[in-house]
């Protein structure tokens, strides 16, 4: 038997979640400062895991440290639709990014429980590590280890800016969990996630259907100069690393202003250099920066000339330049019948819908290369987000969980 059209989440139940969450890993006021694999995302975990147990879930540990709660399907042999997100944030995070996805999947099946509502296919919950990159570079980690981008001893690793590496971490918090973190079948991913933007929210839209993404290109560039005194030493004689960042950083930025009438962005995020100190130059920096356009084409050209920024930016501070990293993420990768799906059930549910291209990474851009996925979007107040000030209110969370319910389940019960 189908899911009853007329099943709802139970928003208030969500929202005591939300805000038990709320209270793990406070920033500043009315944020969170949740960074992956500190003691607040362990606690956070911790009571994650436990609601789940509550809700009569099992759960499994990867190697990554990725969480999964299983309702087990009729047929428990098919591969489960899978839902989630993260609970790690950025040092100056919101409530609702990323927590509002893993959360909303629990919702889903406390709601199932309470209907006495069994499904064909298993369902999951996930919660992935490290998505935000705001401790560990690169994002999205987790996801990215499980669906093979990334080979497990790489991924633990990464180290924060103290030193501490992923696989420290894991281990010091208990997560370094038995299941193998490798790809497995999934018959779907749909991940929930806040807008992130300000679309939803300014055209009073319930719930956006999500495409596709930006093409992203992020790189991670490596300068090197020598150090030596800030006074004596002749300006034509100077190789200093940090100029050679910086060039490039505003490089990055100008190039955002460039194609900011056609809604491109250019980032310049972060610029670390050594030693960094008054009295002499910095012989080693590395700068951080990505460049998104919602065309694929003028994407490319966009990282062709960031490209081009580095080497002229190394010229110019006469240092040498590496780039040591390149992700990208975005463009059509959502698979066409889950968001036709997603579609048709916020337009049945008398949602107000429409269309959206996500501007932001997402975990979703792994796991579509493995499985069927897609996203649903809820607004947030004035697409404020890394943010302490990033607001959703219940109203703005509710018709999308619904989406979210009605697409898992038929899809699990097809
Ligand atoms: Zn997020």
């Amino acid at each position: 038997m189908g899911l009853p059209a007329t099943a709802r989440i139970d928003i208030g139940r969500f929202w005591t979640t939300i805000e038990r969450s709320g209270e793990i890993g406070v920033g500043r006021p009315g944020g969170l400062s949740r960074l992956a694999l500190g003691d607040a995302d362990r606690e956070v975990r911790d009571v994650f895991i436990a609601w789940c147990r509550e809700a009569g879930l099992s759960v499994r540990i990867d190697g990554i440290g990725n969480i999964f709660a299983r309702r087990p399907g009729e047929d428990d042999s098919l591969p489960p639709v899978v839902m989630g997100s993260h609970l790690d944030t950025q040092v100056n995070g919101g409530r609702f990014d990323g927590i509002a996805g893993v959360l909303g999947g629990l919702e889903v099946c406390r709601t199932l429980d309470q209907l006495g509502h069994r499904t064909k296919r298993p369902i999951e919950v996930v919660n992935w590590t490290n998505e935000e990159g705001g401790r560990f570079s690169p994002p999205m980690v987790g996801s990215g280890c499980f669906t093979g981008a990334y080979t497990l001893d790489w991924a633990l690793g990464r180290r924060d800016d103290d030193g501490r590496t992923i696989g420290e971490e894991l281990d010091r918090i208990g997560y370094r969990g038995e299941m193998e973190a490798t790809p497995r079948p999934f018959d779907a991913y749909v991940e929930f996630h806040i807008e992130q933007g300000p679309i939803l929210d300014r055209e009073g839209m319930q719930v956006g259907v999500v495409t596709g993404g930006y093409a992203s290109t992020g790189m991670l560039v490596e300068f090197r100069g020598e150090t030596a005194h800030t006074g004596p030493w002749p300006m034509e004689r100077r190789r200093n690393a940090l100029i050679a960042g910086a060039r490039l950083l505003v490089a990055v930025d100008d190039l955002g202003w460039e194609h900011a009438g056609s809604g491109g962005k250019a980032t310049a995020s972060r610029l670390v250099a050594w030693p960094n100190k008054p009295g002499i130059l910095s012989d080693w920096a590395q700068a951080t920066c990505d460049v998104r356009h919602a065309d694929p084409e003028t994407s490319a050209v966009m990282a062709e000339r960031v490209r081009r920024a580095v080497h002229e930016a190394a010229a110019r501070a006469d240092c040498t330049a590496e780039i040591l990293d390149v992700w990208n993420w975005g463009g059509k990768v959502f698979a066409d019948e889950l968001i036709e799906q997603v579609r048709a059930t916020s337009l049945g549910l008398g949602y107000r819908t429409r269309d959206i291209l996500s501007q932001a990474g997402h975990d979703a851009y792994f796991v579509a290369r493995h499985a069927p996925t897609t996203m649903i979007f809820a607004p947030c107040r004035g697409g404020i987000t890394h943010n302490n000030q990033e607001l959703c209110t219940p109203d703005d969370l509710e018709p999308g969980l619904n989406v979210l319910l009605h697409t898992v389940v038929a899809r699990a019960n097809r």
